[in-house]
C-alpha cells in the first residue's frame, strides 16, 4: 500500500477502515483510468490475505501470499473483467459460486475492472451476493464514472472516490518534468501511451512546420498522408493538435503564459505571430472534427484535405492582403 502514490485521500479511507475493521464489504472505486484504482484494490486484498503483516495496514510484501497477490494469482481473490463488450451472467454464476466456496484463507477478494460494463442480467443475478457477501468475502468494483454503474450495483456499493494524479506524482513516477507531465492529465495510461507515440507526436508537428513554411500547404498534408487513414494516428493527431492550438490560442492572449507542448515553443510562436485569432479557433475547431470524424468513421484522409484547403485559402488571402 505503501508504494501506491497520488492517492492519499482515498488511502486514508481505506487504511482507517481496515483499522477500525470497518471495511464495506461491497466497494466501488470510482475514478478515471490510468489513477490507480485497481493497483488499490490489489494492496487491499493483500494487506488481508498477507501471513506476516507488519501492522494492521500494511502487508509484508515478502510471503508467499504477498508474492502470488503481486503477481496477480492469488487463489482468494477472483479478477472478473468484461468478456468481450460487458460482464456476462455467466461471470456473475461463477463469482457467486467462488464466495459460496468454503474459505480457505483469511478473507477472499472479487475485483471486477470496468463495472460499468454489466449486463443487466448478468447484474441482476449478483444483486444479493452483492448486498451481502459471506464473511471476510469482499467485492471491489472498479468503474471510471458514477453514471455508468447500473443504480442497483450503486446503491448496494460504497464508493471510494479517486481523483486524478497530481503532476508531481506523474513526474516522480516518470523520471520526466517535460510536456507529457501537462498532457496526461494526471493519468498514468494517458502519460505511458503519450511517450509510446512520441515519434507520431514529432510527425504531427513537422505537418504544422511544413504548414508554416510552405506557400501550399499540399505538402504539410503529404507530411501526414502516410499515416493519416490509421484511425489510431489520426486520434492521436487530432488530440495533439487540439493541445497545440490550445496553447496557441493561449499564448495570443497572455503572452509569456505556461503551455502544454514546451518543447514547441518556436513553432507555437510561429503560429502566434502568422495567424490571427479567428484562424486559430478555426484550426482548433477543425481538430476537434477531426476526432469527430474518426469517431463516425469518415474519411479522414478527405476530411483533412478539405481542411487543408481551406488553411490554404487563408494563407492566399493573407499574402493578397485581404
Ligand atoms: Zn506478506
Amino acid at each position: 500500500m505503501s508504494m501506491i502514490q497520488g492517492q492519499d485521500a482515498v488511502k486514508k479511507k481505506l487504511l482507517t477502515a481496515i483499522e477500525k475493521k470497518r471495511l464495506p464489504s461491497s466497494m466501488l472505486f470510482l475514478g478515471p483510468s490510468g489513477v490507480g484504482k485497481q493497483m488499490m484494490a490489489w494492496a487491499v486484498a493483500q494487506i488481508f490475505l498477507c501471513e506476516n503483516p507488519s501492522s494492521s495496514q500494511e502487508a509484508c510484501g515478502q510471503c508467499g501470499n504477498c508474492h502470488r497477490v503481486a503477481l496477480h494469482q492469488n487463489e482468494n481473490i477472483l479478477f472478473v473483467e468484461p468478456r468481450g463488450t460487458a460482464i456476462q451472467v455467466e461471470q456473475s454464476r461463477q463469482m457467486i459460486e467462488f464466495f459460496s466456496s468454503r474459505l480457505w484463507g483469511k478473507a477472499r477478494f472479487i475485483i471486477i475492472n470496468e463495472a460499468h460494463r454489466f449486463n443487466v442480467q448478468a447484474a441482476n443475478a449478483l444483486l444479493k451476493v452483492l448486498e451481502e457477501p459471506p464473511p471476510e468475502s469482499y467485492f471491489i468494483l472498479l468503474a471510471p464514472t458514477k453514471a455508468g454503474v447500473l443504480p442497483t450495483i450503486r446503491s448496494r456499493t460504497q464508493v471510494f472516490p479517486f481523483g486524478t494524479l497530481p503532476k508531481k506524482t506523474l513526474q516522480s513516477l516518470l523520471q520526466r518534468t517535460d510536456w507529457v507531465i501537462e498532457a496526461a492529465h494526471g493519468r498514468m495510461d494517458l502519460a505511458q501511451t503519450l511517450l509510446e507515440k512520441e515519434e507520431w507526436r514529432q510527425v504531427v508537428f513537422g505537418a504544422l512546420q511544413e504548414l508554416l513554411k510552405t506557400t501550399s500547404p499540399r505538402k504539410a498534408y503529404a507530411a501526414l498522408e502516410e499515416n493519416i487513414r490509421d484511425s489510431e494516428f489520426a486520434l492521436f493527431a487530432a488530440q495533439v493538435l487540439q493541445l497545440f492550438f490550445r496553447d496557441v490560442f493561449l499564448r495570443k492572449r497572455v503572452p509569456g503564459c505556461s503551455v502544454i507542448h514546451k518543447d514547441q515553443e518556436s513553432l507555437l510562436q510561429a503560429f502566434v505571430q502568422t495567424f490571427s485569432i479567428e484562424d486559430i479557433l478555426t484550426f482548433f475547431q477543425q481538430a476537434i472534427n477531426l476526432e469527430k470524424a474518426v469517431h463516425s468513421h469518415w474519411d479522414k484522409g478527405l476530411f483533412m484535405d478539405q481542411w487543408l484547403h481551406q488553411i490554404e485559402d487563408l494563407r492566399t488571402h493573407q499574402r493578397e492582403g485581404v
